[in-house]
């Protein structure tokens, strides 16, 4: 899923400092799983909003709502409901959301309330960790299904890099080396074969580097 976390409350104060009606926007997708932008942290933000304009001397009127996503046209449309009753619309969803309705929306003021992070899992109660990176080439098949594009510090190909201590990073000590964690999972799974292959030169156009991305499914489309 996407992982995000909200803004610091001040920013988004900031943001709406000139707003008297402001839309709370939620979304039932992966920003609610992740406890940044469901239903709960909407009424959460709009409360501290409120009370942060207060702190300010004015008063800030605020809708609370939640889509069941915010990347999808047809959710999108829902706000249509809350038309004339806001100046602003802050968005708690990721930051394909916050585009989406910029996209839809061209009259709507629209402000994002959370940081978008990255594409992962949770690993404990209350964290999650960076599992892909949404390169447009997935090489798992290769790497025993664990990921050097996004587990590695330097996105290695052919790792490591020499400057793993232990089994633990040079970049971050606090983190296991992925190409250790790599070979030890080829090694185990008997797999050492494919150690010895040299990954080549790689085409990270894939990966959106000449511009956004596009995916379009023929046998899904109109
Ligand atoms: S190789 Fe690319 S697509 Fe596969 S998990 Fe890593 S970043 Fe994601
Ligand atoms: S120590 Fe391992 S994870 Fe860190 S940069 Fe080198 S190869 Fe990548």
């Amino acid at each position: 899923m996407i992982i995000a976390e909200r803004k610091p409350v001040d920013e988004i104060v900031e943001m709406v400092s000139g707003v008297k009606r402001v839309l709370v926007l939620g979304c039932r997708g992966c920003v609610s799983i992740c406890s940044a932008g469901g239903e709960r942290e909407v009424e959460i933000l709009a409360s501290l909003l409120r009370l942060g304009a207060s702190k300010q001397g004015r008063t800030l009127e605020t809708i609370e709502a939640t889509l069941v996503r915010q990347c999808d046209r047809e959710y999108i449309e829902g706000i249509d409901q809350w038309a004339g009753q806001y100046d602003a619309i802050v968005s708690m969803a990721c930051g394909v959301g916050v585009n989406f309705i910029a996209n839809l929306r061209p009259l709507d003021v629209v402000y994002p309330g959370v940081n978008t992070s990255f594409f992962g899992g949770s690993a404990d109660q209350g964290i999650w960790t960076e599992q892909c990176a949404g390169c447009g080439n997935c090489v798992l098949h290769l790497t025993g299904g664990l990921c050097p594009v996004a587990r590695c510090a330097k996105s290695l190909m052919n790792g490591p890099c020499g400057g793993s201590v232990g089994g633990r990073c040079e970049i971050h000590k606090e983190v296991p080396c992925i190409w250790q964690a790599i070979h030890d999972r080829l090694d185990r799974t008997g797999r050492k074969e494919d150690m010895s292959r040299i990954a080549p030169i790689r085409d990270w156009s894939a990966a959106g580097h000449g511009g956004p991305r596009k995916q379009v499914r023929d046998d899904l489309t109109v």
